[in-house]
């Protein structure tokens, strides 16, 4: 059993333990120097490290994962043969999937996630709420952005008319939003970022005004860039300049905001990136399903950029697992730059320490130390999966497996325990799911 803290030191504690008051840690340490508990949660044979923290998803496509018509296309061919499905999305669709993509990241031993919900159809109701519903009765740390298109197809954009809003209706929507539920003070369960989706899906006045909306609020802003050679085109036919270009233009660019995928920066544009404090969501699986390319992960952690994981929309991704996304990242970063480039310590630093960095929340997420959240995952590395592992258990971890979690603890409180939801309802929740997901694929 071995405690991988990921602390500023980044101790590893064979035999160690984590103390817990209340929502956070009151103390780390050796063998033998456990204080009295209350309550003992067993970590036998396990790593103990952080929670996950997944820095991109669109929960709400887990209700079209492997959608027969998509699931052989390119980004652009991808979304527009799923948006029309999505426009029936509403409170319950969104509440559903919610419940349902959480326990599954709770299940995988991610602890915080956000989440980008950019498909608003008219009559939806209010689906951020809806969601943040059902983050609240399982116990998950939830960011979720209020993401928005306001640049359909007649208006020369990617969505169909259906779903996208106009600029005025979206930054109300926006402010409404965190007002309602964002919470500034350490410890936060619930966040709210502000999410244009792409550039090809929003108008350079909206991104903006949402960036100066964001700063109005002191809230984080998170969107896709650098995703595919489509999306690259687009912006040199629609605006005259390349994605991160155009990002900077729009007033984007600083330690505020946090992107997904980032695959096609150059080096200089990386080096740009280094200085603004911009962060990345990284997301290996959903890179390599719609053969988008390779990050240059590498080259953005060098240059000094904070690079978390996501597991991206579980229909492009179709699986919402942060164990699995850390174990692609690190064996993308070995086919990049060599076996040594990347090891298990580094894609666990990027899905911990750096996952918080991209959230805002650096010291207070993201490690096992006095006065961080009590937000851990214990994982059971035993059984044939791992008979022979003994030297190194973070290597293990993420070199044997496939390992989901044996407990995760979020603000003190275990949501998943021996491998099982906390929650009960996740069989009656499953056929709702499948009754919503049953409608939208007919
Ligand atoms: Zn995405």
């Amino acid at each position: 059993m071995l405690v991988a803290t990921v602390d500023d030191e980044r101790r590893e504690i064979p035999g160690g333990w984590v103390a817990v008051r209340g929502t956070h840690i009151a103390g780390v340490g050796p063998p033998g120097l456990e204080p009295r508990a209350a309550r003992v949660l067993r970590a036998d044979d396990c790593l103990v490290t952080p929670g996950l923290i997944n820095t991109h998803h669109h929960i709400y496509q887990n209700l079209t994962r492997a959608y027969r018509p998509a699931t052989n296309s390119n980004l652009f061919g991808w979304l527009s043969a799923l948006y029309p499905v999505w426009s029936r999305l509403d409170e319950e669709a969104a509440y559903v999937s919610a419940w349902v993509g959480l326990a599954e990241l709770a299940l995988g031993g991610c602890t915080t996630t956000t989440d980008h919900l950019y498909v608003h159809p008219r009559g939806g109701g209010d689906l951020i709420s809806a969601e943040i519903r059902a983050a609240a009765e399982l116990g998950m740390r939830f960011h979720p952005t209020r993401g928005s298109m306001s640049r359909s197809q007649k208006d020369g954009g990617l969505p169909p008319d259906a779903v996208v809003q106009d600029d005025d209706e979206i930054l109300a929507d926006s402010e409404r939003l965190v007002r309602l539920h964002h919470d500034a003070t350490p410890g936060a369960m619930v966040r709210i970022a502000l999410a244009p989706c792409s550039p090809f899906s929003v108008t350079p006045r909206l991104m903006e005004a949402t960036a100066e909306l964001a700063e109005r609020l002191d809230v984080r802003l998170h969107t896709h860039l650098a995703e595919d050679e489509d999306e690259d085109r687009y912006c040199l036919e629609v605006y005259g300049r390349r994605p991160l270009e155009q990002f900077e233009a729009v007033g984007w660019a600083g330690p505020r905001a946090w992107v997904a995928h980032c695959i096609r920066p150059n080096p200089d544009e990386i080096a740009r990136m280094g200085g603004w404090g911009t962060g990345v969501a990284h997301c290996p699986s959903s890179n390599l399903i719609l053969g988008g390319g390779l990050a240059p992960v590498h080259e953005l952690r060098w240059a000094g950029v904070p690079v978390g994981v996501g597991c991206d929309g579980s229909a492009s991704a179709d699986s919402a697992s942060l164990w699995m996304e850390a174990r692609n990242a690190m064996l993308l970063g070995k086919l990049r730059h060599g076996a040594a480039a990347m090891g298990a310590r580094d894609a666990l630093e990027m899905a911990t320490r750096a996952g918080a960095a991209c959230l805002g929340r650096e010291g207070e997420l993201g490690a096992l130390a006095v006065g961080a959240v009590a937000d851990l995952v214990c994982w059971p590395l035993e059984g044939v999966a791992f008979a022979g592992a003994l030297s190194d258990p973070v290597e293990a971890w993420l070199r044997c497996g496939p390992v989901a979690a044996r407990h995760t603890v979020v603000a003190g409180r275990a949501v998943v325990e021996d491998g099982e939801l906390a929650h009960p309802g996740v069989d009656d929740m499953l056929r709702r799911h499948r009754a919503i997901a049953t409608a939208w694929q007919r």
